[in-house]
């Protein structure tokens, strides 16, 4: 029976996806990016409805996006969402599942040249090889189909921290101009399964140089994820530097960090461009270690000014990862629901 009423209700979620909201441009994301994990009893849209937060990420791993589609946890986050009115869209890395690596043993030219001329099948794709492009374009499409946003944003992007293609046809083009030509054939695919889906090029590490050679589908938006800044000044301070460590390798400024960020909004229309911001991201600032779970160091200045940064540039939707705020965590440190009312308020 509980499956009947969520069919009714996953129905009802996409007959009514594109009425008021029909045009994501015009309804301004104040979102957070979480795991599916982190929904394990906690109830994140009510916690969202409540602060002010219209839009929930989740993180899902490609391999993954079958069996959790059909899952209880889901099916029920997805009928307490459309309830409370909040949009669901889903945000992760892609490429090491859409092109799954034991095709390299069948075709390795679907794969990267690495700089010694050697393909190898560690990250990513060869983007010159049609053949790796369809089959990421297919998988990307068979995703759409299974975990569907409300908001038709849709997310897959390249390998975290990882290298481009180096062969003849690729050399010249940036890690930015690679991610294009991946975007551009995705988007057409998701297209079949969504007409008004949009798809980000993600602006981080690697892709974080606007692209100069390829030009982006319309329909394609940015999505600018200042990942290497500290969070105790704002993005507007031109003094602030960020020195690399062992889990954020480069060294930047603010000023380069802004910099990087306007050169892609000379590409990209601000207007449906995205921030994806660190503030609430407590995977980050453990580390990336479950064992050393820290408090946020959550300052509202710093936040405030940064938004109202980014709202200069013409930037309206501003999301924030949230990974690893679950229930143990709010326990642990209770004054996480200020800073997550905060962060929805402003
Ligand atoms: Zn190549």
């Amino acid at each position: 029976m509980k499956q009947l009423i969520i069919s009714a209700v996953l129905i009802s979620v996409a007959l009514s996806a594109c009425t008021d909201d029909c045009n994501v441009s015009e309804k301004e994301m104040k979102g957070i990016v979480i795991t599916p994990s982190d929904l394990k009893n906690l109830d994140w849209p009510s916690i969202a409805r409540k602060n002010g937060i219209n839009t929930i990420g989740l993180a899902v791993n490609p391999l993954y996006a079958d069996s959790f589609s059909k899952s209880e946890s889901y099916l029920d986050f997805l009928a307490a969402c459309h309830d409370k009115g909040i949009d669901i869209e889903f945000q992760q890395h892609a490429m090491n599942e859409f092109l799954p690596r034991e095709l390299f043993k069948k075709d390795s030219t679907m794969f990267r040249m690495d700089d010694n001329g050697r393909r190898t099948p560690d990250f990513n794709c060869c983007v010159h090889s049609e053949k790796a492009l369809k089959i990421i374009a297919d998988n990307a499409e068979r995703f759409a189909r299974r975990l569907v946003p409300t908001n038709h944003r849709y997310y897959f992007w390249t390998d975290d921290v990882g290298n481009i293609c180096k062969c003849p046809k690729c050399i010249n083009y940036s890690g930015s101009d690679q991610a294009l030509i991946i975007e551009n054939t995705i988007l057409e695919a998701i297209r079949k399964a969504d007409p008004k889906a949009m798809l980000a090029h993600l602006a981080y590490r690697r892709t974080l140089p606007a692209p100069e050679k390829i030009k982006p589908a319309d329909g394609i938006f940015l999505e600018f994820a200042p990942f290497f800044r500290i969070f105790d000044k704002p993005m507007s301070d031109t003094t602030a530097i960020f020195h690399a460590n062992a889990t954020r390798e480069i060294s930047m400024s603010h000023k380069e960090n802004m910099k990087y960020l306007k050169d892609n909004l000379e590409v990209f229309p601000a207007e449906t461009a995205v921030i994806l911001d660190y503030w609430l991201d407590v995977s980050l600032f453990s580390d990336w270690k479950k064992s050393n779970m820290t408090p946020i160091p959550w300052n509202s200045h710093v936040v405030k000014e940064d938004i109202r940064t980014y709202r200069s540039l013409g930037i309206n939707h501003i999301t924030s990862y949230g990974v690893w705020i679950d229930h143990e965590y709010l326990e642990k440190f209770p004054e996480t629901y200020n800073y997550i009312k905060e962060y929805g308020s402003l």
